[in-house]
């Protein structure tokens, strides 16, 4: 379910959208000064900047460190190493994983991963077959539609290096057989309709033991855009946690603070450091801009202590 446009290519429900589609909301609280962002995309996978150009934007918004997390891979990361130097920014290594978790689609950032890493190199091999295997099967479907499928999986693949549904969407309305993006995930691409494929992700205990193996931190990412019972939040936080996972993404772009507050008991609860980080797509989200995160509240701890890139220390 998409309920807002959105790049996110598998993103759960409740993505945060323009104002004018959300709930009223109690006030944000202050934005801390723009230092650090540990949560972005790229066109490597939904993003609508090549690396360079995210390094550069970060650099130009004040930011002193920016993880490249695109989905499913770590393609971007060595453009994005090099614009990092050039920036002087810190880039901090990343991937979003998305992951399976009792029929539910959850996203795992992996943060300061060893690209290298042979047990990486591997699972994103294998997460990119997934997607392209998923995204053929879904055009085939379309095909049966009296779409054109064929025509659909020729545009999405000359165009994106990592497939995903949101790409889908775009050649759909590019190829004038639906209006907006939105319209293709309610009429032929969300679940129920009759191109819907179901995601076989690898578990979350699989995906939490690949980052962890490649050196990485594990931090469940945007926790609240889950439809999950308090319960079940609960018993994902408790099977994330038992399986490695060391961090939770507290600050996430758009999070109003009632959020935070409440993700914050989650971390103190379960014991997991935090992490701050926008989901920064493109300039096509003006409500959702690199590095505009609030603070952290009290008695949480940062997941990027004694790395040297946070306000409480010198760089
Ligand atoms: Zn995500
Ligand atoms: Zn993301």
């Amino acid at each position: 379910m998409i309920p807002v446009r959105s790049r996110h290519g598998d993103a759960p429900a409740k993505y945060p959208g323009p104002a004018r589609n959300r709930r009223p909301e109690r006030p944000r609280l202050p934005y801390s000064a723009p230092m650090i962002d540990l949560h972005s995309h790229s066109t490597c996978s939904d993003g609508a900047l090549p690396p360079a150009q995210l390094l550069e934007r970060a650099a130009a918004a004040g930011l002193r460190a920016l993880a490249l997390t695109d989905h499913d891979t770590t393609a971007g990361l060595e453009e994005a190493a090099a614009a990092a130097r050039t920036h002087r920014i810190r880039l901090v290594p990343g991937i979003e994983f998305s992951a399976a978790w009792r029929s539910q689609s959850i996203h795992v950032l992996g943060l300061w991963i060893d690209p290298d890493a042979a047990v990486l190199r591997t699972a994103v091999a294998a997460q990119l077959d997934r997607r392209r295997r998923r995204i053929r099967a879904i055009c085939e479907r379309l095909t049966h539609k009296g779409l054109p499928g064929d025509r659909l999986l020729a545009m999405v693949e000359a165009r994106a290096t990592l497939p995903t549904r949101a790409h889908l969407a775009d050649a759909l309305v590019e190829a004038g057989c639906v209006r907006e993006p939105r319209d293709a995930f309610r009429v032929h691409l969300g679940r129920g309709r009759a191109a819907h494929v179901a995601a076989d992700w690898p578990t979350l205990t699989e995906i939490v033991g690949w980052i962890v193996a490649a050196g990485g931190t594990a931090s469940l990412a945007h926790p609240t855009r889950y439809p999950l019972s308090a319960t079940a939040r609960n018993r994902l936080l408790t099977d994330f946690r038992d399986a490695g996972g060391r961090a939770l993404e507290i600050g996430c772009g758009g999070n109003a603070a009632h959020h935070l507050d409440a993700c914050a008991a989650l971390a103190r609860r379960y014991g997991l450091d935090a992490t701050v980080g926008s989901d920064f797509h493109g300039p096509r989200m003006p409500w959702n801009p690199l590095g505009r995160l609030a603070k952290l509240p009290d008695g949480v701890i940062p997941a990027w202590r004694g790395r040297g890139i946070g306000d409480d220390e010198d760089g």
